[in-house]
């Protein structure tokens, strides 16, 4: 780990892979001087660069700054060197809601309403402060020690001034607003309840053609109020999509699913019961994430006349 910067091995043990992404991973690191374990993101900066991402690293660190709520992951700090762009986040144990998906098949439909539920209230709050999401799935959905949600990687998110439709305000850009969120929602919520996404097929072409078609088929055991939320999210004309329409979330949040057997303020106040469970032997305990082999080398460096992180 010689080539991890000073700055932050000289105050963190640096600990194991916790999971692997597009331009790096995250390592669980340990505080020397008081021993708090965190998440700690290492963003390679040659290649974050040479695929022209570096706004998207610049917009998640604005965004991770600029949320507090108990649904979203906290920031506590970062740092930058030549090779890595470093971002130090309180560290989430219970491993991704893909691994609990995949370990129990598929959730209830009270299950699902529950986890549902609090993704509603993220979107809700990240869209009151005009931030579009636009990467909802269970590997970015981690499970806390309560058994409640948190939701991890910005490194997709962007704020859109615009309060309906659109990003930008053009109509080439429809589908990358809010309605974007509130379709991943549907997604996200049939393959909670089903144990698979909606439009799987091994062939991604046949995948494309069904996305582009539109048409969802349910199981036949699927649950009826669940499957009646996800057509109204799923519905393709962004216009007409639950979430969007003239109510807002509340469209959403009063929908018979969340009928007289449900109470927001309980969720919000996390006094629902959660249906995972979560025993840990120690904090630094992470058999809920997979196991992934060292990182061998140092990335590529980055030289100072080429580094807009710099002059950000
Ligand atoms: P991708 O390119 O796949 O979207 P990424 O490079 O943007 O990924 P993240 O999604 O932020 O990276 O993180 C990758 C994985 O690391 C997560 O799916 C999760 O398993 C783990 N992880 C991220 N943040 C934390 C955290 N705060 N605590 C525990 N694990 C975390
Ligand atoms: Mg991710």
């Amino acid at each position: 780990m010689a080539f991890y910067s000073s700055a932050i091995t000289e105050n963190f043990d640096i600990g194991e892979t916790l999971g692997v992404g597009s331009y790096g991973r995250v390592r669980m690191v340990r505080e020397k001087h008081t021993g708090e374990i965190y998440a700690l993101k290492i963003l390679k900066k040659a290649e974050v660069i040479s695929l022209k991402q570096h706004q998207h690293a610049i917009d998640e660190l604005s965004i991770m700054r600029h949320i507090d709520n108990p649904l979203l992951i906290s920031f506590r700090g970062d740092a930058y060197d030549s090779r890595y762009i470093y971002i130090l986040m309180e560290f989430i144990q219970g491993g991704e809601l893909s691994t609990w998906i995949k370990r129990l098949e598929y959730f209830s439909a009270e299950e699902t309403r529950f986890y549902a539920g609090q993704v509603v209230l993220m979107f809700e709050y990240l869209h009151s402060k005009n931030i579009i999401y636009r990467d909802l799935k269970p590997e970015n959905l981690l499970v806390d020690q309560d058994g409640y949600l948190k939701l991890v990687d910005f490194g997709f998110a962007k704020v859109c001034y615009d309060r309906t439709y659109t990003c930008c305000g053009s109509p080439e850009k429809r589908g990358h607003g809010k309605p974007v969120d509130w379709w991943t929602l549907g997604i996200l919520m049939y393959e909670m309840h089903a144990g698979i996404t909606p439009f799987f097929d091994f062939d991604p072409m046949i995948m494309y053609k069904k996305i582009l078609n539109g048409k969802v088929s349910f199981p036949s055991k699927f649950d009826k109020k669940l499957k009646s939320l996800i057509k109204k999210l799923l519905t393709y004309d962004p216009t007409k999509r639950y979430g969007l329409t003239k109510s807002g979330e509340l469209d959403i949040k009063s929908h018979n699913l969340f009928g007289e057997d449900w109470n927001w303020t309980d969720l919000e106040d996390r006094i629902m019961p959660a249906y995972i469970k979560l025993e840990f032997q120690s904090r630094d305990e992470i058999s809920y994430f997979h196991q992934y082999p060292d990182s061998p080398e140092p990335a590529e460096e980055v030289p100072e006349k080429d580094d807009p992180f710099l002059i950000w």
